[in-house]
């Protein structure tokens, strides 16, 4: 498996942060969240329509019961849409936010990953979106942590490729030249006397959220590896922190050292 490369954040609910293009993500999934809300109403419609004929013959109450009964889970679906976009627009808990961030990771983004891909949006691109509404979920939560329980976890190719330091043992063994982004986050650990791990791979990430049980996970990575972090790790909460290639995928990443800091402070008690 790839090494995990964890990472992107907000402002306003989750939006704190910009993206690289500066643009807030989260709104193309809050719009692909909105057609697909419509699509399942209509799914839903069609299966209480298409059996009504069948239906009457068994009871003439029948239709209007199982009428009824879609009509309540149409009325969920779109409330709960509605819900979604109002938290993360106000930045807010307004209700049940845990279980919304169930809903998208677990249901919503398999069915948007589907749906993006039918309307030709690029994976990443909507994977961007998603670590975006992730964030505005988890910050919508406004959970505060003390640093002994919070984790940085890194992917390994953030080091310089030519780099003799084996950092994957312990970030503190940087020796600070400066060729890389590892010398600044090795600071960033200290001086807030935060954990910061750096894993070569998901197995090995996921291995490290065991051993070190944090109540929250910073993580920079790729759109690839930090969805499924995301994914792999709720309940618990995962701000991501997506990195830069300038050199192609896995080797010489970039991170914006700052966007690290600006999401640990939102954090902190
Ligand atoms: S900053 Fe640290 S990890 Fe990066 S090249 Fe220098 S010694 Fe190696």
């Amino acid at each position: 498996m790839r090494e995990p490369c964890l990472n992107s954040i907000n402002s306003k609910g989750g939006d704190n942060l910009p993206n690289r293009q500066g643009e807030p993500r989260k709104r193309l999934f809050v719009a692909l969240m909105g057609v697909t809300c419509l699509l399942i109403v209509g799914v839903i419609y069609l299966g209480w329509w298409i059996p009504t004929k069948g239906l009457e013959n068994i009871h003439p109450a029948l239709p209007g019961y199982v009428g009824l009964t879609f009509a309540i889970l149409s009325g969920m679906a779109i409330m709960g849409t509605f819900l979604l976009i109002l938290t993360t627009a106000l930045g807010k808990d307004i209700f049940l936010t845990r279980l919304m961030r169930l809903v998208v990771i677990k249901f919503l983004l398999p069915a948007i990953e589907l749906l993006g891909r039918c309307m030709g949006i690029s994976r990443d691109t909507i994977r961007q979106s998603f670590v975006a509404m992730n964030n505005s979920l988890v910050a919508s939560q406004k959970l505060k942590v003390l640093p002994d329980r919070i984790l940085i976890l890194l992917p390994h190719c953030l080091q310089l490729f030519d780099c003799d330091i084996k950092v994957t043992g312990g970030i503190c063994k940087c020796l600070r030249c400066g060729r890389c982004d590892i010398r600044g986050l090795a600071e960033l650990g200290q001086r807030h006397g935060i954990d910061i791990s750096v894993a070569t791979g998901g197995t090995l990430a996921r291995k490290v959220i065991v051993e070190k049980r944090p109540k929250l996970v910073i993580a920079v990575a790729c759109e690839r590896d930090l969805t499924s972090g995301i994914k792999d790790c709720y309940p618990l909460p995962v701000i991501g922190i997506l990195n830069d290639r300038p050199s192609g995928p896995c080797i010489n990443t970039v991170v914006d050292t700052a966007k690290i800091e600006q999401a640990l402070l939102s954090v902190l008690p």
